[in-house]
């Protein structure tokens, strides 16, 4: 039987990537968020602890395990931001263009050499009995003089992966981009682990 999972994030993006890298993986069944579970605020310092805080709601809502999802982008010549507040940069209701802007103009008089940049995620599934595993998917890169392509989401436009081609994350397949991706990397680890404590029999 195969592991049932909710999936603790609503954000389509994500979701159309986790199912994709998941489906590869087989044996598990990601049932979507329900409609009704309030927001869940990102209070934590750090992504493991905002995974954790979205994927305990969502198993106090339905007590089925839950899998989340927290990622963050970091720039060196931005001392790590935007990080945790990635969401947030340019503002509380912000929109991936306006803060894609900010990191844009923030970097405006930084050298090629010194646009590093890496994006990292936290994929995590809390069981009902508390339990918990998780795992973390970092890719390094740089950030892009403007955007480039419409492929992905948030700042993918701006995203120059190593071991690319020279293209943005929006400028690649789905594929593409799982395949060398921090959320590939998070969700492949954790599917390795799961399998590995035998949680997903065929
Ligand atoms: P969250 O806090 O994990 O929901 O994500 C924080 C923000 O990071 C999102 O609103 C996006 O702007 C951005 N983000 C998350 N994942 C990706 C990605 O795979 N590519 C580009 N931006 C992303």
């Amino acid at each position: 039987m195969a592991l049932r999972l909710v999936l603790a994030t609503a954000n389509l993006d994500k979701v159309r990537e986790i199912e994709r890298i998941f489906g590869e993986v087989g044996s598990i069944e990601l049932i979507d968020r329900p409609a009704d579970v309030a927001d869940v605020e990102e209070t934590g310092a750090t992504l493991l602890e905002n995974a954790r805080l979205k994927a305990q709601a969502l198993v106090t809502a339905t007590g089925v395990a839950a899998v989340a999802d927290d990622t963050g982008l970091s720039v060196d010549a931005l001392d790590g931001a935007p990080g945790v507040r990635s969401a947030r940069f340019a503002g509380e209701h912000a929109t991936y263009s306006e803060n894609v802007g900010k990191v844009l103009a923030e970097l405006d008089h930084v050298a090629d050499a010194d646009r590093a940049a890496r994006f990292s995620t936290v994929a995590l599934i809390s069981f009902p009995d508390g339990s918990e595993w998780s795992c973390e998917g970092v890719i390094e890169g740089a950030i892009a003089r403007a955007p480039q392509g419409s492929e992905g989401f948030g700042y993918d436009p701006i995203f120059l992966p190593q071991g690319g081609d020279g293209r943005t994350f929006a400028e690649m397949t789905l594929e593409e981009k799982n395949a060398l991706s921090h959320r590939g990397r998070a969700f492949r680890s954790l599917a390795g682990l799961l399998a590995e404590a035998g949680l997903l029999a065929e």
